[in-house]
């Protein structure tokens, strides 16, 4: 297999010694030690969602974790409000009505952040609303929505706040019981640093109030009957023990630099990556952008599909494109995971070489220079987290 600098937002890099953990051999999930450990990583959990409920594992990608919060708080016919800014936004809402809900969708611009006034207006006309649904960062655009804002508006209200932070938990603050947040998701791939394969959820006391009610169908995410195996020490079903174990020693990396070092390593990464792509003449395309990633404009009349297939040929570096209306508009480079101060230079070379084979000298050399330079210092002042030891 040939190697890769690995730069989008999910799945990331992982550490070594998540590689090596990840290659033991196997173990049951119902024995002493394995039992020890999964409520190790339960409690654990708990301290990054900053939270006194329960946090649960789902063996699913992230988009399982976003149903599981829809299929144990509602019923069908329920009414939801969706805050829908881009790909992630329009999925859960899709699932929302999957599962009959009565969904009201919030549109927000691509790359613009959802307004105050947009969810407060929303929830007056709805006082019968059971549940707001949003993205704490839409992926697909960069941005980071206001998420203590709207929980500030939802504690007023009947409605839960939903929060889909598969690109948020891990990545920067969301103390989930200081702000007020009811179900709170992330996901294994992305600020985890693990493979694809967990989601994590909690569920504040007035969420868990809706699920003593929720008819929507559900059995293997029935978090009611999991919260009772979890409660007599096990998982409901069989653990995905290598991945649990990988989280484990993640969860010792993060709680052991403390989660303050991990967010500014992560912020580093975002301002160096603004800072340079400002310097080579690249514009920003999201009005707030989130730390966990950056979405760079590709300049009008070059292909970003082009320039994207060009950083994986010639430079060996992964990042997105742009999806629907964002084709060929936008690239997307991750901030989560191992990444190495070398990694976001090659990606920032690789980008503007990609570029300048499209169009021959739209950023000159001494640009990209400079735009390297700032992001090495940058990054040398907060450097990776790494295992205590
Ligand atoms: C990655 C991601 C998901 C989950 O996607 P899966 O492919 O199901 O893991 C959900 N929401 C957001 C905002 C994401 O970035």
């Amino acid at each position: 297999m040939k190697s890769y600098t690995l730069m989008t937002p999910g799945p990331v890099p992982l550490p070594p010694e998540v590689l090596e953990i990840m290659a033991r051999p196997m173990e049951h999930h119902r024995t002493p030690e394995f039992v020890q450990l999964f409520n190790r990583v339960l409690a654990n959990l708990k301290k990054v969602f900053l939270t006194e409920e329960p946090v649960f594992i789902h063996t699913s990608t992230g988009s399982g974790g976003m149903e599981s919060a829809l299929v144990n708080c509602l019923s069908p016919g329920d009414e939801v409000i969706s805050i829908v800014s881009g790909k992630f936004g329009e999925r859960w809402a899709d699932m929302a009505e999957v599962y009959g809900a009565k969904v009201t969708r919030i549109e927000v611009p691509w790359g613009q952040v959802v307004r105050r006034e947009q969810v407060e207006d929303a929830l007056r006309k709805q006082p019968n609303a059971v549940a707001v649904l949003c993205q704490a960062c839409e992926t697909s655009t960069g941005v980071l929505h206001p998420i203590r804002e709207l929980a500030q508006l939802t504690k007023n209200h009947r409605a839960v706040l939903m929060v889909d932070a598969i690109t948020a938990m891990g990545a920067l603050p969301l103390p989930m019981d200081e702000w007020g947040l009811d179900v709170l998701i992330a996901g294994s791939q992305k600020a985890f640093m693990l493979p694809t394969g967990l989601s994590f959820i909690s569920f504040s006391k007035k969420a868990w109030k809706l699920t003593e009610t929720s008819k929507c169908p559900k059995f293997y995410f029935d978090i009611r009957a999991e919260r009772e195996a979890n409660e007599n020490g096990e998982s409901l079903f069989s653990s995905a023990v290598t991945h649990v174990r990988a989280l484990d020693l993640v969860l010792e990396i993060f709680l052991g630099q403390g989660m303050h070092r991990v967010y500014e390593r992560i912020q580093a990464l975002s301002k160096a990556t603004i800072v340079a792509a400002r310097e080579m003449g690249l514009e920003i395309f999201s009005s707030t952008p989130s730390p966990s990633l950056t979405a760079i404009k590709i300049p009008d009349g070059i292909d970003g599909q082009k320039v994207r297939a060009e950083m994986e040929k010639s430079f060996a570096v992964i990042v997105m494109g742009g999806q629907d209306q964002l084709k060929g508009k936008i690239i997307r480079i991750g901030h989560m995971g191992a990444i190495r101060d070398e990694d976001l230079i090659a990606t920032l070379r690789a980008l503007a070489g990609s570029i300048n084979k499209m169009k021959l000298g739209a950023i000159d050399d001494a640009k990209v220079e400079a735009a390297c330079t700032k992001a090495s210092g940058i990054l040398r002042e907060t450097p990776a987290v790494v295992l205590k030891t």
